[in-house]
């Protein structure tokens, strides 16, 4: 692969998250090897897509299925995983699934089913992360805390899909115990949750931290955090 010419301030973002995450793991007793960096690449250009993934980037995510396939032919996927991390409507499914390593974002049953359906029509098992709208709030996708559980009993038995854990977008919130307070709600439910053991249901993925907010959900628990302006810059939507 042709390396392309690599803009020194997304090379110094990128050092910088990493050095934070690595920082974060070695304060709370955790190694660095336990959290993974996901690189948001919504209304990232393909070529930027491309400077990052050089600089060693091992992991994507977007939010939009059509945005995502209209760039995913000029990236340089080669041993990079791939995520959906947006809200999915149930009529893109058929578009989404066998194109990305994991969708993150699944917060009902009737997804969960379609996303399981197309699955196994293609022979394929989607690995999947159950989202929590760990702030109750109004607008945000996400099955809440409360209604997580039903949620886990009625997909686990689903064929073609596999649920490897949880993601949540909490609220922005300023103050850095507000912000540890929510993580921590949140590490509570992956754990009780993993301790009933459903069948196939790998409680492994914590997927939870974003620009502002991954060094306090590395101390919490986190085992993938999700970040993109902090590495590309402030997003332009047109
Ligand atoms: C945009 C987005 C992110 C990254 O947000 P930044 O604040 O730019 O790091 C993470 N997760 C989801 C679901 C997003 O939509």
């Amino acid at each position: 692969m042709e390396r392309p010419l690599i803009d020194p301030v997304l090379e110094y973002n990128l050092r910088t998250v990493s050095d934070a995450m690595a920082k974060a793991c070695t304060d709370s007793g955790r190694s660095p090897t336990d959290v993974r960096l996901l690189a948001v690449t919504k209304t990232v250009s393909a070529d930027r897509i491309n400077e990052a993934i050089a600089l060693g980037v091992k992991q994507i995510g977007e939010n939009r299925v059509q945005e995502y396939l209209g760039k995913k032919d000029s990236l340089h996927l080669d041993g990079v995983g791939r995520h959906l991390i947006g809200h999915l409507q149930t009529n893109k499914v058929r578009q989404i699934v066998g194109q990305v390593d994991m969708i993150q974002s699944i917060d009902s049953e009737r997804l969960a089913s379609a996303v399981s359906r197309v699955s196994v029509e293609r022979g394929i098992v989607t690995p999947i992360l159950v989202e929590v709208n760990i702030g109750g709030e109004e607008a945000k996708s996400g099955v809440s805390p409360d209604r997580l559980e039903e949620l886990l009993e009625q997909i686990h038995d689903l064929p073609g899909i596999r649920v490897r854990g949880l993601m949540t977008v909490p609220p922005i919130l300023t103050k850095e115990a507000e912000k540890r307070a929510i993580f921590s709600k949140m590490y509570q439910l992956f754990v009780d949750n993993r301790a009933k053991k459903l069948d196939n249901i790998d409680m492994v993925e914590l997927s939870m931290g974003m620009s502002g907010d991954f060094v306090e959900a590395i101390l919490e628990g986190s085992t993938i955090v999700r970040v993109g302006s902090a590495i590309f810059g402030e997003r332009r939507y047109n």
